[in-house]
């Protein structure tokens, strides 16, 4: 990448901006908490070497903590589907950070990335909600009203994160059954660069039911014709936290939610969909998009739903532990990347005792931590299996894209991408049909299925059914060739009920 004179001197700028913060640090006032409401983590932000009061009363005691905001340290990757002016890839795509507190003068050192949970220390539960470069960085849907270097969710080490009167949204459904799916933090493929504000969870279209996670009311509503968008249905509860669900077709939402309309937590709303741009346009990467905010002096404060919906599911599901691969990773031929199955969530209760990372190359290794270096340009599915104590085991798939250059070193954005699905995901019955989709774009000949219960992979075109005779876990991949002819594979869980 060429440095270019505006860059040198932003970086200048941001050196003197952090410096000035380090001889200038003071403590803020709690009137600059974001949000500080029963029941749910408190919300403020901080710049480098300020430090926040954390107070709490719980029944006649007071509990207090000091969090110091103490060094920022955020880490780029490339991305190549956002091309400069060159037609190069560019090295600047927030990927994750480093966030160095004190708690209680005690240095702790926090992750910002897609799919981190609250880490429990020193006697709160801590999140990094936001840092600068990540809520400014985007070229869609900044989050303009953060001020500060970093922003965090702090509630008491033994309490829930939110009411536990918070439900799950969608009925019927099996965490990151489909291959599609953005969090909060990562970058949406295929776009321009769009932090994810919110949680997408792929659905096939039209099958499973969604439901209200809080009662409320509703605030916005796409009825009865639709909103010419993403039809966007908002529902505020009693304490001023708001929850915008998106993608549901018209149709498909129950006709009297009417602005005004009184739910109740676990409620139908309606059922997934695929509206965007005013119509049925997700015809590649179908999915569920619920986001949360609190309205302050009329301003939404955004916040990450993640570990408000990794508890609900737990309470809504039955499922024992979650493995997380880590969504997507971006990369180049010859070059290492480190893939981490460290943020894996047990049940409360429930202990992860094995991570086998199951590789593209036929190599497993047993440790949450695994470096991995591809030699081709490709898109190439890596397998997370995690086991509890107990025996329980859930698999993930991380999706890593590894983009091809020509011979001059250029990078070129032509690689295949996409995700597949499947339905039923959750008590599918032997004998019973499973449905797959195929929604991976730029394949050269034919693409292959193996349904992973030893009958043999057969073609497919963009839908197949499938009966699986057995109850099990099968490992299903779509194996297919790029515009170089470069190797494709997806891969699903299914899990097929004993009875
Ligand atoms: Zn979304």
């Amino acid at each position: 990448m060429m440095f270019t004179k505006r860059f040198i001197i932003s970086c200048w700028l941001m050196i003197l901006i952090i410096s000035t913060n380090n001889c200038f640090s003071q403590s803020i006032s709690k009137e600059e908490t974001l949000m500080n409401i029963k029941g749910y983590p408190t919300v403020f932000e901080l710049n480098i070497g300020e430090e926040y009061n954390y107070t709490r009363s719980i029944s006649d005691s007071v509990v207090n903590h000091t969090i110091k905001l103490v060094k920022v340290t955020p880490y780029m990757s490339p991305n190549f589907w956002n091309l400069d002016e060159e037609g190069n890839g560019v090295d600047k795509f927030y990927n994750s950070a480093k966030v160095e507190v004190e708690i209680d003068r005690k240095l702790i050192q926090l992750t910002h990335r897609s799919y981190e949970s609250p880490l429990t220390v020193g006697g709160v539960r801590i999140y990094v909600e936001a840092i600068k470069p990540w809520a400014h960085g985007a070229d869609l849907f900044n989050l303009e009203e953060m001020k500060k270097d970093a922003r965090f969710s702090v509630c008491l080490a033994d309490e829930p994160w939110g009411p536990t009167n918070i439900g799950y949204h969608i009925g019927n459904y099996r965490f990151r059954s489909s291959s599609y799916n953005n969090t909060w933090g990562a970058l949406v493929p295929y776009a321009p660069i769009y932090y994810h504000r919110g949680e997408d969870r792929g659905a096939i279209p039209d099958r499973l039911p969604i439901y209200s996670v809080v009662s409320g009311k509703v605030v916005g509503t796409p009825l009865p014709d639709g909103d010419g968008a993403s039809n966007g249905l908002i529902i505020k509860n009693k304490d001023g936290v708001v929850f915008r669900y998106a993608h549901m077709n018209t149709e498909n939402i129950i006709p009297d939610l009417k602005k005004g309309k009184s739910v109740k937590e676990g409620d139908l709303l309606g059922y997934t969909g695929s509206t965007w741009l005013g119509g049925k346009n997700q015809t590649h990467d179908p999915h569920v998009h619920l986001e949360m905010h609190y309205e302050r002096n009329d301003k939404p404060i955004l916040l990450s739903l993640f570990p408000y919906l990794i508890e609900a599911y737990f309470r809504y599901y039955p499922d024992e532990v979650l493995s997380i691969a880590g969504g997507y990773e971006w990369t180049l031929p010859g070059k290492t990347i480190e893939l981490d199955g460290s943020r894996s969530i047990a049940r409360p209760g429930k202990k992860i005792k094995d991570y086998k990372w199951i590789l593209h190359n036929g190599k497993t290794v047993e440790n949450t931590k695994v470096k991995v270096k591809y030699n081709t340009p490709g898109l190439y599915t890596e397998e997370l299996l995690v086991e509890t104590t107990d025996g329980d085991v859930d698999r993930d798939f991380l999706q890593v894209r590894v983009w091809p250059s020509d011979k001059n070193g250029t990078i070129a954005r032509n690689v295949a991408w996409g995700w597949i699905y499947q339905s039923p995901v959750r008590n599918v019955k032997v004998g019973e049909p499973v449905m797959f989709w195929n929604r991976i774009h730029n394949t050269t000949g034919s693409v292959y299925i193996d349904f992973g219960d030893g009958t043999p992979p057969v073609k497919m075109y963009n839908s197949i059914d499938h009966p699986f005779m057995k109850p099990g876990r099968y490992v299903v991949a779509i194996t297919a060739k790029g515009p170089q002819d470069d190797p494709i594979t997806q891969k699903l869980e299914v899990v097929v009920n004993k009875k």
